[in-house]
Formats: C-alpha cells, sequence, structure tokens
C-alpha cells in the first residue's frame, strides 16, 4: 500500500475499530501492554519503512497500551470523554494541517475561532464583549489571563511590565485560597508572581475560600478564585469576594478548568452567581466540552489586556482586520483547536450540552447513592461531578483503590482529604450510562466488600 489516500483510510479503519472496542476491553492496560512498548523502540533504523508498516506497529503494540478514557468508565481525574464529532473535526482538521496564527494561515482557523468564542461567551454567561485565546489548557489558560491581569494591574500603577518586567514595578499582591490547584501556582510562577508570595486565605470543610476571610484588597491585588474545586467540586463564593473586588479596585480571576460549564445547565448554573463579574477566567474545552486534547480558553473581560499581554509584531507577519489567533495566546504556530470546539457545539447545541453536564452530574449522585447504600461514607457534599468515597481507613482505601484500577472495569483516581486516604471519581464524560454506573459501582464494592 503507498497511496496517501488508502494509508488515511486504513488508519481511519484501524481509529475506528479502537473506539468500537473500547467498550469491551480494560481501561487501563496491563503490565504486559505497557511492557510490550518497547517493541517500538530500539535504535533508530537507518532506511526508512513502510508508512503503512509504521501504523500498524503503532496500532499493535500502541493501542493496548492506552488507558481507555475515551471509553465510557473512566473516572480519573476530570478528563472528559470526546465527543464523536470532535474526534472526526479533529482528523479533518489534521489533514487540512492548519497553522492558526495568522488569519493569512488559515482563514478558517481564524474564523472558527471567532464563531466559536462568540458562542462559548453564550453558553459560559459571560460578558459578549469578552476576548478568548484558545490555548492547551487550563494551564495555560491561567497562565495567558494572568498575565493580562499582570499588564492591567500595573499599566494601572504607570509601569509597562511588557517593556520593564518585573523588576523594579510596583509590587502587585497575590491572594488564593488554601484549595488553589496546583497549576495555578505554576502559572502564578512563570509569571514571576512566585508560588510561596501568595497570600492564602483559608477553606470550608468543602474547599471553598472562606469570604470573611478575605483580606482586604486593593487596586494592586489579584484574587484568584475557583469554580469547581478539583477533589470536592464546590465553588468558591464569587458574589461576595467579587462585590468586594470590584469596591476595593482588586482583579478577580476566576479557574473554572471544568466547573464553568455548569453555567450551560438550567438546574445548576446558580452554582455560578457572581463568577460572571470577574475580570478573567479559565477553562478546559478538553474536560467538560468533551474535544480531544488538548484545548483551553483563556479569556478576559477587556480584550484590550490581553492582546496588550501578548502582542507580537514583525514586518513579515502580515495582520490585517480579521482575527489574528496570536494576538490572544502565548504560541504563536499552533494546531486549529478552535475547529473541535466549533463542531461540537454545533452538533450539541445549546441544549445537547446541558443536557450532556447534567446528565454527569446526575451520575454522579448515583455513584454517591450506590456507596451510601453499600454502608461507605462519602465525603463530600455531591453538588457538580465529583465525588470522593472513603473505603475505610486510608490503607484500606488505597488497597481497594490500587485493585480496581488492576481489575479493569473502571478507572478511579485517589486523593487525600483531611489528612485521609479517598478514592476520586469524577465524571465527565458523554459516554458514560447508568448502566456503565452501576457496573462500575459493582466492581468496586466487590472489591470493597
Ligand atoms: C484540570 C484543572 C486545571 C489544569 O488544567 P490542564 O488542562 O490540565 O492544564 C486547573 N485547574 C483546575 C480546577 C482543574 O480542574
Amino acid at each position: 500500500m503507498n497511496s496517501r489516500q488508502d494509508l488515511l483510510i486504513e488508519t481511519a479503519g484501524r481509529a475506528a475499530r479502537y473506539v468500537a472496542a473500547i467498550d469491551q476491553r480494560r481501561v487501563a492496560p496491563t503490565p504486559a501492554d505497557i511492557a510490550r512498548l518497547d517493541g517500538l523502540g530500539g535504535e533508530l533504523n537507518h532506511d526508512g519503512c513502510d508508512a503503512s508498516e509504521v501504523i500498524a506497529l503503532l496500532d499493535s503494540l500502541g493501542s493496548p497500551a492506552t488507558v481507555a478514557s475515551t471509553g465510557p468508565r473512566y473516572f480519573g481525574f476530570v478528563t472528559g470523554g470526546s465527543l464523536p464529532v470532535a474526534m472526526a473535526a479533529n482528523w479533518l482538521a489534521g489533514a487540512w494541517d492548519q497553522n492558526a496564527a495568522l488569519f493569512v494561515q488559515s482563514p478558517v482557523g481564524s474564523q472558527l475561532e471567532e464563531i466559536a468564542s462568540k458562542w462559548l461567551l453564550d453558553v459560559l454567561a459571560l460578558p459578549k464583549s469578552c476576548g478568548v485565546g484558545f490555548v492547551t489548557g487550563a494551564t495555560m489558560a491561567n497562565f495567558t489571563a494572568l498575565a493580562a491581569a499582570r499588564h492591567a494591574l500595573l499599566a494601572r500603577a504607570g509601569w509597562d511590565v511588557e517593556a520593564r518586567g518585573l523588576f523594579g514595578a510596583p509590587e502587585i499582591r497575590i491572594v488564593v485560597g488554601a484549595q488553589v490547584h496546583a497549576s495555578m501556582l505554576k502559572a502564578l510562577s512563570m509569571l514571576g508572581f512566585g508560588r510561596a508570595r501568595v497570600i492564602t486565605v483559608p477553606a470550608d470543610d468543602q474547599g471553598r475560600m472562606v469570604a470573611n476571610a478575605v483580606p482586604a484588597l486593593d487596586e494592586r491585588t489579584l484574587i484568584a478564585i475557583q469554580a469547581g474545586n478539583v477533589n470536592t467540586g464546590a465553588f468558591d463564593p464569587a458574589t461576595a469576594i467579587c462585590a468586594k473586588a470590584k469596591r476595593d479596585g482588586a482583579w478577580v480571576h476566576v479557574d473554572g478548568a471544568f466547573g464553568l460549564w455548569a453555567a450551560a445547565t438550567s438546574d445548576r448554573a446558580h452554582l455560578l452567581n457572581g463568577v460572571a463579574e470577574a475580570d478573567s477566567w479559565a477553562t478546559d474545552c478538553h474536560k467538560w466540552l468533551n474535544v480531544p486534547y488538548d484545548s483551553g480558553l483563556a479569556i478576559v473581560r477587556d480584550p484590550e489586556h490581553l492582546r496588550a499581554a501578548m502582542t507580537v509584531r514583525a514586518a513579515y507577519l502580515q495582520m490585517g482586520e480579521h482575527r489574528e489567533p496570536w494576538q490572544y495566546t502565548p504560541e504563536a504556530s499552533r494546531r486549529a483547536r478552535g475547529v473541535e470546539v466549533w463542531a461540537a457545539l454545533r452538533s450539541l447545541g445549546r441544549r445537547g450540552l446541558a443536557e450532556m453536564i447534567e446528565r454527569n452530574c446526575r451520575l454522579a449522585s448515583r455513584f454517591a447513592e450506590g456507596f451510601r447504600r453499600a454502608g461507605f461514607e462519602v465525603l463530600n457534599d455531591v453538588v457538580l461531578n465529583q465525588v470522593m468515597i472513603s473505603l475505610g481507613d486510608s490503607e484500606k482505601t488505597r488497597r481497594v483503590i490500587s485493585e480496581i484500577q488492576g481489575e479493569g472495569t473502571c478507572w478511579c483516581g485517589s486523593t487525600e482529604w483531611h489528612g485521609k486516604a479517598a478514592m476520586r471519581i469524577s465524571v465527565s464524560s458523554w459516554a458514560t450510562t447508568e448502566d456503565d454506573v452501576d457496573r462500575s459501582l459493582a466492581a468496586i464494592l466487590r472489591i470493597a466488600g
């Protein structure tokens, strides 16, 4: 086989067979599957080899060593699945091989970002005039939005941070919650704010910032709150914090990597009360919109601050009156990740998106009820899609998690909550059904029993 078209068709067949079989296979690969990955290595061959053979080798050794996170019973981290339409759009976009940095390099890439931005701001219930950068994930979204905040806060103090850097700049105070996501601290460190010079606000038993404990804010303060705690799914009290910040002139950033999507529902949108009053937001499309990796959004109320922090100019980089995607992101050359976001939204519609998120939340509650009925303790208020379970003492909880991961029916992660080990279940895939929850519960309870 040597035609380009045959190769692509054959590969599409392999991918389709992989996806079709996902429900029958174990979720995590076996140690033997992982060991066989060595077969992909060895010395680099001197002569090339047939493209079709390369793909066949990749499929035969690579596919079994994947984690079935695109299947219905992967409950680790908060990964989301991949909607069939988003996966298919991703293949087409791969064939297009667009460089979505500039409009002249990819009119379709630029235009789909522009269209998807409007739809996203609508479903996320954020102001229409926000600037949106399509980045790789919430870590980069936090980084990008905080760079815009850094620009704005220092410009107000008469300091051009893009030109002069941070040495000698007026000091910016950073306030975060005790349960701040580790990636937020990384973003702060990359921006020169430092991980350790943050002011930490205590959290309540669900991991929410205690609003009364927020220190005095001012026009040189950035407060980063969370919409969706990675363990409990809880939301920081945005109404109180945004009101206080607005009064005092501080910048509020919201890390809503998955929680921001609750805005698309009718029954949980209230969890986000006050969030739209913030100055910037970060979220992931590869989580709850169920598009392929990598796909996050940096959203800034005043797009000028985002553009000021991200713009680059050079004589050969032709810019016109259209959206120039790289004016909103740290990256220049990049894939056209707006394609899948557009396809997912177009295919789901407003109602399909709401239903997917509501269904995931209902399934999380089904997990919680199943564990309670079996006499196990649910450690969090299940307000969203996150469930934390204690299966006995820490040692037993850890043992059950390790055994279920090895058994293969489903995959659940571990965490620590108030000093004790806990099993963490995150329901965020379009593909998960009640039957998947019941099969997974049965497998976990059998091991824990
Ligand atoms: C997942 C997550 C992140 C990091 O997102 P990436 O897409 O992995 O970079 C940040 N904050 C929260 C609350 C998250 O859930």
